[in-house]
């Protein structure tokens, strides 16, 4: 989902990470893009503007999703896509994936509707997160 507000570096700040270069351009690259993005397309955009090596954008991917700032959704696959997880600019949103080109967008937040207070009513545990993936084939790909 794209960003305009996010302030990276306050985000980082927020959960005691140094604003190093590396994380403040993997935000921005998942901040700057309208839907979910590989990490190969990740370092791809960055290896562009800098030297960045792979290793090091799974790393600080797995250390953003672990702390909550970025999303990691699955394919369905064994791939996964990025982006940045819901905060005060953004809320929850349903993914739709498709299975042709391996594609996957961001849908609008109340296109598909789940109702996650009246779970948490009835569902023992401690529920973080809802992860909500469509899949189908997409308009392109349908052609
Ligand atoms: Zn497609
Ligand atoms: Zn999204």
């Amino acid at each position: 989902m794209m960003c305009d507000h996010c302030d990276y570096e306050a985000l980082l700040k927020a959960v005691d990470l140094e604003a190093t270069a590396n994380r403040l351009g993997v935000l921005e690259v998942l901040g700057g893009n309208s839907c979910p993005l590989s990490a190969g397309d990740i370092f791809n955009t960055l290896e562009r503007s800098g030297t960045i090596n792979r290793v090091t954008v799974y790393r600080i991917l797995d250390l953003l999703v672990d702390r909550g700032l970025v999303e990691r959704l699955s394919t369905g696959g064994r791939a996964f896509c990025y982006g940045l997880a819901p905060n005060a600019h953004h809320r929850p949103h349903p993914h739709f994936y498709c299975k042709t080109c391996g594609r996957m967008d961001c849908l609008n937040p109340d296109s598909l509707k789940v109702d996650t207070d009246a779970l948490r009513k009835i569902f023992p545990g401690q529920i973080d997160k809802v992860e909500v993936r469509v899949d189908g084939i997409c308009k392109n790909c349908i052609k």
